[in-house]
């Protein structure tokens, strides 16, 4: 697989949703957390 298609996939993604709260997440944001920084975070606690 080439880096442009690879880029394509996710680009056709659609947008990840927070297993918590629903707000969508960011794909900037650590691939493998299914929730928002903000619920992440509160869950830190
Ligand atoms: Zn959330």
């Amino acid at each position: 697989m080439t880096l442009g298609s690879v880029v394509e996939f996710f680009r056709n993604l659609p947008p990840k949703q927070c297993s918590c709260c629903g707000k969508e997440v960011r794909e900037m944001h650590d691939c493998y957390t299914h929730e928002c920084e903000k619920c992440e975070t509160e869950n830190l606690k």
